[in-house]
């Protein structure tokens, strides 16, 4: 059985899933955003901080430059005062005071007079000619940086003074420590070479010999810029994937320019490790989030599943349950609107007396196969077959047209005949109610067919009932009735009537059976068959019961109190009643009360019962449990349903109340006048006392007495009769205010 609720269920678990996963995607596209927002902001200050960091370095170097080329035009101060033979000594102090690694003054021609080294040439350098136009000038010369002064022109044969200073001291005044020893930082020629080479140099390679192609746009724009002394900075990719940022400005030497370098990632790959960590933990957390969600909705459907069999399922017939038609037909409603349908409701006759005899296996057996012969007869798309309670099925069937409806379930009903022949053909009455289009209250519309269905009196054929407006006032007449009714029982307005019960051999009052007696101020006379069944779905029974109860006392009471030998009165105990031994406690206190010894009233209880094998147990023990107070008991309307004559021998029963439709309907047939002598035959045998109801003709009660049955309760005699009359009739004599009311 597929449920198309189960389907819907997949069918949302589904969405859920899909959703899920887009809030995932939208979730790591709105990280990856944020993530690339951040990097290029931190980007964009690593390159600030670089700018500011080389355009500090630059103001140290070229201070420093600034401070080397001053102590030289201090020292050539001197050495132009000086005569020549007391020159060497003043260099050799000053270069040990000022650091220099040489010293050496040069003429005209470039010839210079060194320190430490002999004589150099120095006329092919570049600086030698700036230095001669007065000008102070800073060049390389092999592993030294030289610093030169111009000297007085007056003494040609010392016109430059030239300083020496390593170049490691310059590497070690442009490298900084400010990016943690990732940076390098080195002096940058006009023509793209290094005068002063960084150390460590990471990206030396990089720009001076692999990398370096002069045709790419950023080499060209760097060559613009260092011929123009302009100032730039610059993303470089390498090989290994690396990103990094160069950034260049001049120095106060012409042509040189400080270059640094540093990794791009240098403060991001900090964030980019956040970055990273959190989305492997929002990553982690979603997948745990989904993991659960699934886990949950999973869960949901196992658990649905479960109550879906439970509820959907009828473990009797196997089939479907009622809940499930409810539920599915709402659905097939919902999806055809317009389509015309109609609900049966289809009750099994005399069900309980195959349970009763074959046993409640059997009994269960026979639903399964109903159940698979409706099934079979149903449209498996657009129809369905449910098992109400007990033997009651329901059919939800496509149609409008009554006759064909009417054809339709009578093929049904008919093919259910052979399936037992327990008790004869097996035959059922059915209820139709034919939904609006649109109407979807499935409850209510099972509700019209069981009214429907049980608006037609008993019959020994198949009976199939529409429910039709006049069913529909007689349940709206029903409802005020039992409003009425509830008034009408706490006004006191029911009256008990005795109906005398007559020894057949002699004519003489033996009992009474108490009946209630409803005087409706309007309507006038409201018989108990219309009224005791609606109070018996109501549960108002017991009240009535108990009343009629109490007034049977009260009327024992006062007859033993006038004196005269009282006659038993039998009561009735409803079906309802009967399931609540609680009442036999107020039973008990009543007969206290008025003083009454138990023997003096009968219960009578019905044959219907007992439904089931395990009832008639239960039954059994009732019976035993109120002789033990001191009841005697009757079984009332025996042979109304499908007589049973086991129930005689099992049952303790003191009387056998034979069906007044015996007598009134069936008499006439020599069968049925059979089956009473039987009957009566057989109650002697047990030592059951037997009375018949219903006698209304002399030659019913002449034949009665002649199949041996003890008492008769008629019209024949008497009809049932307010106390006062009873008493008249049974005693000769009214004993005081009669027509009790209850
Ligand atoms: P019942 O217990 O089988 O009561 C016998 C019914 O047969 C009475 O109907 C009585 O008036 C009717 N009757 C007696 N003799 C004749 C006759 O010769 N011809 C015809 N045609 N009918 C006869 P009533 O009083 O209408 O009661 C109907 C049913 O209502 C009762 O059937 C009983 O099942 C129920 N009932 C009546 N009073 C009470 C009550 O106080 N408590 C309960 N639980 N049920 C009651
Ligand atoms: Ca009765
Ligand atoms: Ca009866």
């Amino acid at each position: 059985m597929e449920y198309a609720y189960a389907a819907r269920a997949r069918w949302k678990t589904i969405i859920y899933a899909v959703a899920a996963f887009l809030f995932l995607i939208v979730l790591s596209a709105i990280i990856i955003w944020n993530s690339t927002k951040l990097l290029q902001a931190v980007e964009d200050r690593t390159l600030n901080y670089l700018r500011d960091v080389a355009g500090e370095s630059v103001q140290l170097v070229n201070d420093r430059i600034d401070g080397v080329l001053e102590s030289l035009e201090l020292i050539s101060d001197g050495v132009e005062r000086l005569e020549p033979e007391a020159r060497r000594d003043f260099l050799l102090r000053k270069a040990e005071i000022c650091n220099f690694t040489d010293l050496a003054v040069a003429d005209e021609t470039g010839k210079a007079q060194s320190l430490y080294n002999g004589t150099w040439e120095m006329g092919g350098l570049p600086i030698f000619a700036h230095v001669l136009k007065g000008e102070n000038s800073v060049g390389i010369w092999g592993e030294h940086i030289v610093y030169a002064v111009p000297l007085s022109e007056e003494v040609p044969s010392a016109r430059v003074l030239f300083g020496m200073k390593s170049i490691d001291k310059m590497r070690e005044l442009v490298t900084n420590d400010c990016f943690n020893g990732q940076g390098s930082t080195g002096v940058l020629g006009q023509d793209g070479n290094y005068v002063v080479t960084p150390e460590p140099k990471p990206f030396f390679s990089m720009i001076n010999e692999t990398e370096y192609q002069e045709t790419e746009n950023w080499a060209v724009k760097l060559q613009e810029n260092l011929l123009k002394g302009q100032a730039g900075s610059l993303v470089l990719h390498t090989d290994s994937g690396e990103d990094i940022l160069l950034d260049y400005r001049p120095l106060s030497v012409d042509g040189w320019f400080l270059a640094t370098l540093i990794p791009k990632d240098i403060l991001s790959s900090e964030v980019d490790r956040y970055i990273s960590h959190t989305f492997a933990i929002t990553v982690l957390l979603v997948t745990l989030f989904l993991t659960l969600l699934i886990a949950i909705i999973g869960m949901q459907n196992r658990y649905r599943g479960r109550i879906e069999k439970i509820s959907f399922y009828d473990p009797v017939t196997g089939g479907a349950s009622n809940v499930y038609l409810q539920f599915q037909a709402q659905e097939l409603i919902r999806k055809a609107p317009q389509a015309r349908y109609v609900v049966a409701s289809l009750n099994l006759r005399n069900f309980s007396l195959i349970n009763e005899f074959e046993g409640r296996q059997q009994g269960d057996r026979l639903l399964r196969d109903v159940c698979a012969a409706l099934s079979a007869e149903a449209d498996g798309e657009g129809e369905l077959v449910a098992r109400g309670e007990a033997d009651t099925f329901y059919l939800f069937l496509q149609g409008a047209e009554q006759p064909q409806i009417v054809e339709r379930l009578e093929r049904m009903v008919g093919k259910l005949a052979n399936l037992s022949d327990t008790i004869g053909p097996l035959r059922a009455n059915t209820g139709i109610y034919c939904m609006q289009p649109g109407e979807a209250d499935l409850a209510d519309a099972e509700a019209c067919a069981d009214a429907a269905r049980k608006s037609v009196e008993k019959s020994y054929h198949n009976t199939c009932t529409f429910y039709s407006e006049s069913i529909k006032n007689r349940q709206r007449d029903m409802a005020t009735m039992l409003y009425q009714l509830e008034g009408a029982l706490e006004r006191r307005e029911l009256q008990m009537y005795l109906q005398p019960k007559v020894r057949a051999e002699n004519g003489t009052v033996a009992g009474a059976e108490a009946l209630v007696r409803w005087e409706h101020p309007e309507k006038g006379f409201i018989s108990p068959a219309t009224f005791i069944p609606l109070c018996e779905e109501n549960g108002l029974i017991c009240q009535v019961d108990l009343l009629v109860f109490e007034q049977v006392c009260r009327c024992l009471s006062k007859w033993r109190e006038a004196g005269v030998e009282p006659v038993p009165i039998s009561v009735n105990v409803s079906r309802q009643h009967f399931r609540d031994p609680e009442f036999l406690t107020e039973y008990r206190q009543l007969l206290e009360t008025w003083k009454v010894p138990p023997e003096w009233i009968e219960l009578e209880i019905t044959e219907s019962i007992m439904f089931s094998s395990s009832e008639f147990q239960y039954v059994r023990d009732f019976i035993q449990t109120l002789h033990k107070i001191g009841f005697t008991c009757s079984l009332d309307d025996f042979g109304s349903g499908y007589s049973s004559l086991s129930l005689l021998k099992d049952l303790p029963i003191d009387c056998l109340k034979l069906d007044r439709q015996f007598i009134i309907g069936r008499f006439e047939e020599q069968s049925t006048r059979t089956v009473i002598e039987m009957i009566m035959n057989l109650a002697r045998k047990l030592g059951i006392m037997t009375v018949a109801e219903g006698v209304e003709l002399e030659e019913q009660v002449s034949f009665l007495r002649e199949a041996g049955c003890d008492l008769i309760q008629g019209f024949y005699f008497s009809r049932p009769l307010p106390v006062e009359e009873f008493e008249r009739y049974a005693f000769g004599r009214s004993l005081g205010a009669g027509g009790e009311a209850i």
